[in-house]
């Protein structure tokens, strides 16, 4: 099995790498952000609470993505491994995600963090959001909003699994192809590791 934390600011290419390791090893696409909008889509009561958030920009609260993982877990036991994207993204949500692993005798491997500069990031979020129609890509104050909470809230998970010696760093400014043969040459150490 092999667990991915695909880490990184708004923009930086976590849905884009995603698809690829999908593609590559059959892993199980965990997007907090993808079922959030579905939630939305459909108005259930956890989407139209969670809307009043992202369209600010905001965190939805920990208690509401962390109960959506666990019943994700839940029911893929016999998954290949699972990419975590866009989750955790606090330090609570790191904490209380490794407790809900142990307990179904799973763990991370690893940490991929995405690195992508600020100017990059608001660019690729203008430009995403005129194709996607999300609404939080395409009003700057809230991508600014976005990329400062990510800095101020979310950034420090990436200490949680630095000290677990977990933590590996990805240039996320080169092109697809690029970013992913470094992400699969971590990968593949990672594979060779447990043999
Ligand atoms: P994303 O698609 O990952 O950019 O997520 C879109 C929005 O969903 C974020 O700006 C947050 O408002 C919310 N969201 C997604 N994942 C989380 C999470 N793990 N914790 C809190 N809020 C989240």
């Amino acid at each position: 099995m092999l667990n991915i934390v695909l880490f990184g600011p708004p923009g930086a290419g976590k849905g884009t790498q995603s698809k690829r390791l999908i593609e590559k090893y059959g892993l199980m696409h965990l997007s907090t952000g993808d079922i959030l909008r579905c939630e939305i889509a459909d108005e259930t009561a956890l989407g139209i609470e969670a809307k009043k958030r992202i369209d600010k920009g905001e965190l939805v609260p920990d208690s509401i993505v962390i109960g959506m993982i666990s019943n994700i877990l839940d029911h893929n036991k016999y998954s290949a491994g699972f990419i975590f994207d866009g989750f955790p993204r606090t330090t609570v949500q790191a904490e209380v995600l490794d407790e809900m692993l142990e307990l179904r005798e799973m763990k991370i491997d690893r940490m991929l963090a995405l690195q992508v500069h600020e100017d990059e990031l608001k660019k690729r979020l203008l430009i995403r959001g005129q194709k996607s129609g999300r609404p939080d890509d395409q009003d700057i104050r809230i991508i600014e909003r976005r990329i400062h909470i990510y800095g101020e809230t979310t950034a420090p998970v990436i200490d949680f699994y630095l000290k677990q010696d977990k933590y590996s760093p990805i240039d996320g400014i080169k092109t697809e192809e690029e970013v992913f043969a470094q992400i699969e040459s971590v990968i593949k150490e990672i594979l060779s590791s447990d043999q």
